[in-house]
């Protein structure tokens, strides 16, 4: 069993749905007392916020990078970063470690191209909704015409995120809301939606559903197993 070593904290309300995740699919593939070998680095996430409101992402980068450096040095064989969002530094997070990143893009990707759905509606923070890091890589490498809701229904999405999820609030009106910006996006042609904001599965779920979701948090954390364990 391979070390994963996760960056999280960002927000700690979905890291630990990470640690659930990563030790109960352990326990599915291997049974009795098996559980996941990891390293966790857990951010101040509200230092972390801070730089991401003032576009300060060289110094978020930097943090990133000294945590993941140590992660490494600690023993991780592998590295997450648990956020979308962050993913918008993976490139100079990975150009600083020798072990290997797991994208949680081209995770969510995968499980994507498997259903055959072509046109999901991404819900997620501001950043990665507005921001190319993260769709183009859905777009150029993976092929997938991902689309987003309309600038004020962005706006609703990412302060119910900042504002709620992340703090552990969950409200029935912002489902609704959440709910609402789904209907529109299907009825106008979306065909699936990406959980792209590991705090969304806490408001939603694909039982919400009739279309497929792809939840980040869970595809992520699969991935990694798949690295930790080999195979499917
Ligand atoms: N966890 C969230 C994400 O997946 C948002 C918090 C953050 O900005 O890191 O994007």
């Amino acid at each position: 069993m391979k070390t994963i070593g996760l960056l999280g904290g960002m927000s700690w309300q979905s890291t630990q749905i990470y640690y659930q995740l990563l030790n109960s699919m352990t326990a599915q593939r291997l049974g009795d007392l098996h559980s996941a070998k990891l390293l966790l680095f857990s951010f101040n996430f509200a230092e972390i916020e801070a730089l991401q409101a003032k576009e300060r992402w060289d110094d978020a980068a930097k943090l990133l990078i000294a945590a993941a450096i140590n992660l490494e040095k600690a023993g991780a064989d592998c590295l997450c970063i648990c956020t979308n969002t962050m993913h918008k530094l993976a490139d100079q997070v990975q150009a600083s470690i020798d072990i290997p990143l797991i994208h949680i893009a081209d995770a969510t990707a995968k499980s994507i191209l498997k259903h055959g759905t072509s046109k999901p509606l991404l819900l997620a923070t501001r950043y990665t909704m507005e921001q190319a890091f993260y769709k183009q890589r859905l777009i150029q490498k993976h092929n997938i015409a991902v689309t987003t809701p309309n600038s004020e229904a962005r706006k609703q999405v990412h302060n119910i995120i900042y504002n709620e999820l992340c703090q552990g609030i969950i409200r029935e009106p912002s489902k609704t809301q959440y709910l609402d910006i789904i209907q529109h996006a299907l009825n106008k042609g979306a065909d699936s939606i990406i959980f792209g904001c590991t705090e969304v599965g806490l408001l939603i779920s694909a039982s919400d559903f009739d279309v497929p979701c792809f939840d980040s948090t869970e595809l992520h954390a699969q991935a990694a197993i798949e690295f930790s364990l080999g195979g499917n």
